[in-house]
């Protein structure tokens, strides 16, 4: 299955996509985690990268094409895999739709989990990353409302959107994502 998880800083999505790549036997792709890898190297794009997510803005296109293309090429990710924080904006949905014909693959469903900004803000806030000082936390939310949101409609209107009520214990979120699954493969 080549799925994606859709949802706000704080929503859940890379828990969720861990406990699915599991129960699926796929990997969980985080962009954000490859991205922080990339600072953690240290490199001159490293730093550049760094700046970027300390501000709480979004990385590049152009370089998540480049990240993601690389990654999706490996052999781990040919039977299907769970991508966690990307797409974030609508030229990145165009990107990936591209880069999956060029693997003349699909993507099979996006699931969406939901989350009331109040919780979201209290999620981010029992976290100790460093770009989750209170307003770099504001600042991700206002550019997840402004870039990212539109990716429900866009692919609300391709027939892909599973949303999933994210407000509630990791296990019931769980078991919600794999019962939407259930009826995706079944449609
Ligand atoms: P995350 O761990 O998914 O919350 O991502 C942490 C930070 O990495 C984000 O706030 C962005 O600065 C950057 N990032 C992760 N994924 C993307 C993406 N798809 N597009 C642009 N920036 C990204």
């Amino acid at each position: 299955m080549r799925l994606i998880l859709l949802g706000a800083p704080g929503s859940g999505k890379g828990t969720q996509a861990a406990l699915l790549a599991e129960e699926l036997a796929i990997p969980a792709i985080s962009t954000g985690e490859m991205l922080r890898q990339a600072v953690a190297a240290g490199t001159p794009l490293g730093e550049r990268i760094e700046k970027v997510m300390s501000s709480g803005d979004l990385v590049d296109d152009a370089i998540l094409g480049e990240v993601v293309k690389t990654r999706l090429a490996r052999e781990d990710a040919k039977g299907g895999f769970i991508l966690d924080g990307y797409p974030r904006t609508l030229a990145q949905a165009d990107q990936l739709a591209e880069i999956l014909v060029g693997m003349e693959a699909e993507q099979d469903g996006v699931l969406y989990l939901q989350v009331p900004e109040p919780e979201l803000v209290k999620r981010i806030l029992g976290r100790q990353r460093a770009d989750d000082k209170e307003d770099v936390i504001r600042q991700r939310l206002l550019v997840y409302r402004r870039q990212t949101q539109p990716l429900v409609d866009y692919y609300e209107q391709r027939g892909l959107l599973m949303p999933i009520d994210g407000d509630r214990p990791v296990d019931e979120v769980a078991a919600a994502l794999l019962e939407a699954l259930g009826r995706m493969v079944e449609a």
